[in-house]
């Protein structure tokens, strides 16, 4: 019998979302601690799926985008 209810979909998502949960302290303690020495080139951003905001640069090490709060600056455009 194969059948995919929602439930098992809300239980398939909540199992993602508590690996997710359960790394995101690990990932906060990398990015406290990281010095953000490897920087990425100039890439998009991506605010959504499909959807490209302005270029960024990202740690290579802990993926942390840096300087969101500057997007308005410095950005290369194209
Ligand atoms: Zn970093």
């Amino acid at each position: 019998m194969k059948e995919t209810t929602e439930k098992e979909k809300k239980r398939h998502k909540s199992e993602i979302e508590k690996m997710l949960a359960r790394h995101e302290h690990e990932i906060d303690e990398l990015r406290a601690n990281c010095k953000h020495k490897k920087i990425s080139n100039w890439q998009y951003s991506m605010w959504a799926p499909e959807h490209y905001g302005p270029k960024v640069k990202i740690c290579e090490n802990c993926g942390l985008v840096m300087k969101t709060e500057e997007w308005n600056l410095g950005v290369e455009n194209g």
